[in-house]
């Protein structure tokens, strides 16, 4: 298993179950994909007689908990962030098919609804000690070219600063708050949610037309022989010379939940449309190119050509853990849209 596996993408679907109204609306209508997660194949229907089969890392039917998700799809990626690299999980798919279910699920009330951000930063924080270490976050909406802190809403166009030398990149300019408890992070993701709402009312525009984006940056002191050495022999004057100061480690998680995937309509009728339309092709379009050079082991892959792309330049491919879930639903109506999810997802491969 290359569960862990640097600068290759890890695929995996998810089926979402049919909704009430599809369940009533198709129901004489067969389901458009038939899974075999055992043999981790999907077979997207042609016709009664005839399926494609497809295969991905790991195939997720509607029946697959919160928690088998998780680890799944983003504890390899956490675990590494936690060894010091960075790593990046995102959920690509039409609007409704289940993105934000998936990443961004707060489950207060039902903490078994919780979603792989929350479980991520569960993982974390048992992982790091309040005194020597620290995990905080940033919270953005990337919309037609521009990044917004979705903790600062008067923040509203954010730069992006790369190191020339190493490549980092990162953002002066985002609120970076430390996290210290589950509690607070929840809050925080709740608070993200309604600052996105209120600037996408501003803007008359709908949060499936931009991409969210948590990034968690965390730094951990790792104790090496030396320092244990040290405590054992404390009273030895010459472990004080040979004293090594603890390793900090620094990696950075980004969880992207994706913009819509599907084709929005061209005809213009809210004005706005069409350039919205336009900057979340470039995006993902972008996005796409730069997976399928890591797919193909592509000496280059072309970050520049986008925001989306420039800002995951160092948490994707090279020694960083790259996993995508994609989303799709049920309904035969949908056949399209679902098939070209498949589609960007088998790129990936
Ligand atoms: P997206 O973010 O891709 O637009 P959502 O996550 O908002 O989609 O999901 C759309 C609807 O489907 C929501 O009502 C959500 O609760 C439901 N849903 C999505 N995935 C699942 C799932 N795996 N199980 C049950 N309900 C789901
Ligand atoms: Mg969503």
């Amino acid at each position: 298993d290359d569960a862990g596996v640097p600068g290759r993408v890890r695929v995996a679907v998810r089926l979402r179950p049919r909704n009430a109204e599809e369940s009533v609306a198709d129901a004489d209508f067969a389901d458009c994909v038939e899974l075999q997660p055992e043999l981790k194949r999907l077979k997207l229907r042609k016709n009664n007689w005839d399926s494609d089969t497809y295969e991905f890392d790991e195939v997720l039917t509607e029946f697959a908990s919160q928690k088998r998700v998780y680890e799944v799809v983003a504890k390899p990626v956490v675990e590494s962030v936690l060894d010091g690299y960075n790593g990046t999980v995102m959920a690509y798919g039409q609007t409704g098919t289940g993105k934000t279910y998936t990443l961004g699920r707060l489950g207060e009330e039902d903490t078994a609804a919780r979603g792989i951000m929350v479980r991520a930063m569960e993982d974390i924080l048992a992982e790091i000690s309040p005194e020597t270490d620290s995990v905080s976050v940033s919270y953005l909406q990337l919309y037609m070219e521009t990044i917004q802190d979705l903790l600062d809403p008067t923040n509203d166009n954010i730069s992006i600063m790369e190191d020339p030398k190493t490549g980092d990149v990162s953002l002066p300019g985002a609120t970076l708050v430390e996290i210290r408890d589950q509690r607070s992070f929840v809050e925080l993701l709740r608070l993200g949610e309604a600052h996105r709402f209120a600037a996408n009312t501003k803007l008359n525009t709908e949060s499936s037309r931009s991409h969210a984006i948590l990034m968690v940056h965390v730094k951990k002191s790792v104790k090496g022989r030396d320092s244990a050495l040290l405590s054992e022999n404390c009273n030895s004057s010459h472990m004080v010379k040979t004293f090594k100061p603890p390793v900090v480690r620094k990696g950075k998680l980004v969880v992207v939940d994706l913009a819509g995937s599907e084709r929005i309509d061209k005809s213009g009728s809210e004005g706005h449309t069409l350039e919205e339309a336009k900057s979340i092709n470039l995006s993902l379009s972008a996005l796409g190119k730069c997976i399928n050079a890591l797919a193909e082991n592509s000496a280059h892959v072309p970050v520049r050509d986008s925001k989306l792309t420039r800002l995951l330049r160092d948490s994707f491919g090279g020694t960083a853990r790259t996993s995508l879930v994609v989303t799709i639903g049920p309904s035969p109506r949908h056949r399209g849209e679902t098939s070209s999810t498949i589609m960007f997802g088998q790129r990936a491969m």
